[in-house]
């Protein structure tokens, strides 16, 4: 967005210029540069002072599980327990450093990583399948959190002045909460990682960073990243491990002040009863979580917009994505031909190598995640029909792939539970029920992103304003948040708020204190 709109709006700043993807010439020589930092990578727990004796974790392509692209090193329990004293020493020194000194730390962080972005897409796409532009996003997301909650900081942590009678001064303070722990997802390695652990800091906490197993070479490279900019060792230190050993052991620890956590629902479930079976302060949770996303389009839409923003908020990162469209509700007067030119347009994805630019859907996470999507589509092939399945080959045989599907139901009823993959599920509706879409969809408890296609305002507000979900996009697609712009995060199963990349999330991360002087 031009810089003129962000001041014209109040804020200082605008957000990271990415990469034009309509460059190809740029495009080309980025994947080279992608193709060419590809090494043997090397993880580890980053905490001072420990001597790390955890298992060693083979990483293989998920284009190619023949190829390993790297390994790292999980924490054991003396590495964890060491992190955490750590952090405990730490922390006030680091509440203590002026709150614009931190934030330049993270913003020199946000020079450092638009530098170096083609090693890090490099890490997305051969430890997480991310498509080069995909990767081009995470970069520039990162970026963007580590800028805006730098400038967040800069503001938070001026006393704010407040009312009061003659012969008083009333100020509100903010500091840090103590240590926080930031537990981030795998679909967002670098984005979701950074973001959480930048807000963190900027708030003058202690950082114990865990990434999810399948990404811990994005994680490790990212603290390096911000332990070159100037962050402390100790202040951010680095904790790769499973959520059984690692996870569990900081979530119930009486010295972990708030916890971040972007995952399911059930593991931010778990995590909220092991916080509140400690006999400590009563902790802050922080948590995003899963979603049940539609889309509703009626017959005002234009079919060739709706089906090119249905492929993108579905199929766009393999559907490995919170936001991703899950259900399209069509308006049944359009459906035939939605759903036609919806087949015609699947049959032209290719799917394969996400370091290759003519890749439009790379590979799924790892084999649970084949598993799991494999059953899902066993099971629609009994209770649904095919719409479409896009064209596989040979060149998928040894990666972790799911070929992207869509499926026409009768109900929302015949749906569990989200499934995180290139799955959509079409339904039709008549012009009368309108609400009833509406109804079922609030019924799946969760409430992250909705799309709307619809040429008529009074419906796009309608639906708007009775859809208990987090984010609404009307007549686009429905992913790729923009820091700032569109704060994200959801309501109910989704999550708790505040929304990232918004005005409120910092301020979570901190402590209020109210200070009042008779002078
Ligand atoms: N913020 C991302 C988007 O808008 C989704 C984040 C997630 O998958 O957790 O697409």
């Amino acid at each position: 967005l031009p810089v003129e709109l962000f001041r014209s709006q109040g804020h200082d700043r605008s957000n990271s210029m990415g990469l034009n993807l309509a460059d190809d010439d740029r495009l080309r020589q980025l994947a080279e540069q992608v193709n060419a930092a590809v090494a043997d990578w090397r993880a580890a727990p980053l905490v001072p002072g420990a001597q790390p004796s955890g298992p060693e974790i083979e990483v293989t392509n998920p284009a190619d599980r023949r190829q390993r692209v790297g390994r790292w090193q999980a924490a054991d329990a003396a590495t964890v327990e060491r992190a955490l004293a750590n952090a405990v020493a730490a922390q006030p020194g680091w509440d203590a450093t002026p709150a614009a000194s931190r934030a330049a730390l993270l913003e020199h962080a946000a020079e450092l990583l638009e530098a170096r972005m083609a090693q890090f897409i490099a890490l997305c796409t051969k430890e997480a399948g991310k498509t080069i532009p995909d990767g081009v996003a995470e970069v520039r997301e990162a970026v963007d959190f580590l800028r805006y909650y730098a400038g967040q900081a800069r503001k938070l942590f001026v006393p704010e002045p407040l009312p009061g009678p003659t012969g008083e001064t009333n100020t509100l303070q903010h500091a840090g909460r103590g240590v926080f722990v930031c537990i981030s997802p795998w679909n967002f390695p670098l984005a979701i990682f950074t973001g959480q652990v930048a807000a963190a800091l900027a708030a003058g906490n202690s950082v114990i960073a865990k990434p999810a197993e399948q990404t811990s070479l994005v994680g490790y490279y990212a603290v390096q990243l911000l332990h070159e900019a100037g962050i402390p060792r100790e202040v951010l230190q680095f904790l790769p491990g499973d959520g059984a050993t690692v996870g569990a052991a900081l979530t119930k620890d009486p010295r972990v002040a708030g916890i971040a956590f972007t995952g399911s629902t059930f593991t931010a479930r778990a995590i909220n009863r092991a916080m509140a079976a400690r006999d400590a302060a009563i902790g802050v949770l922080i948590a995003e979580t899963g979603g049940q996303n539609a889309l509703i389009a009626d017959s005002s839409a234009l079919p060739e917009q709706l089906v090119k923003d249905v492929l993108g908020s579905a199929f766009t990162s393999a559907g490995q994505r919170c936001s991703a469209a899950r259900i399209l509700f069509v308006q049944d007067d359009v459906a035939d031909r939605v759903i036609e030119m919806l087949a015609g347009a699947m049959a032209e994805l290719q799917v394969g190598d996400p370091a290759l630019l003519s890749t439009d859907v790379g590979p799924v996470i790892d084999t649970d995640a084949v598993k799991m999507l494999d059953e899902h589509a066993a099971r629609m092939a009994t209770e649904a029909r095919l719409i479409a399945e896009a064209p596989g080959g040979a060149h998928l045989a040894h990666g972790t792939f799911f070929l992207p599907r869509a499926w026409e139901l009768k109900s929302i009823d015949q749906l569990e539970d989200e499934k995180f993959g290139p799955a959509l599920h079409v339904i039709r509706w008549k012009a009368n029920e309108l609400d009833k879409v509406i109804a079922a969809i609030n019924s799946t408890g969760y409430g992250l992103t909705l799309g709307i296609h619809s040429r008529i305002d009074a419906t796009v507000e309608r639906i708007a304003s009775q859809a208990r979900v987090g984010n609404v996009y009307a007549n686009r697609n429905q992913i790729g948040a923009v820091v700032g712009v569109q704060p994200f995060g959801g309501q109910g199963l989704s999550g708790t708020g505040p929304k990232a990349g918004g005005p409120h999330y910092l301020p979570r991360f901190a402590t209020e204190k109210a200070v009042t002087i008779n002078t």
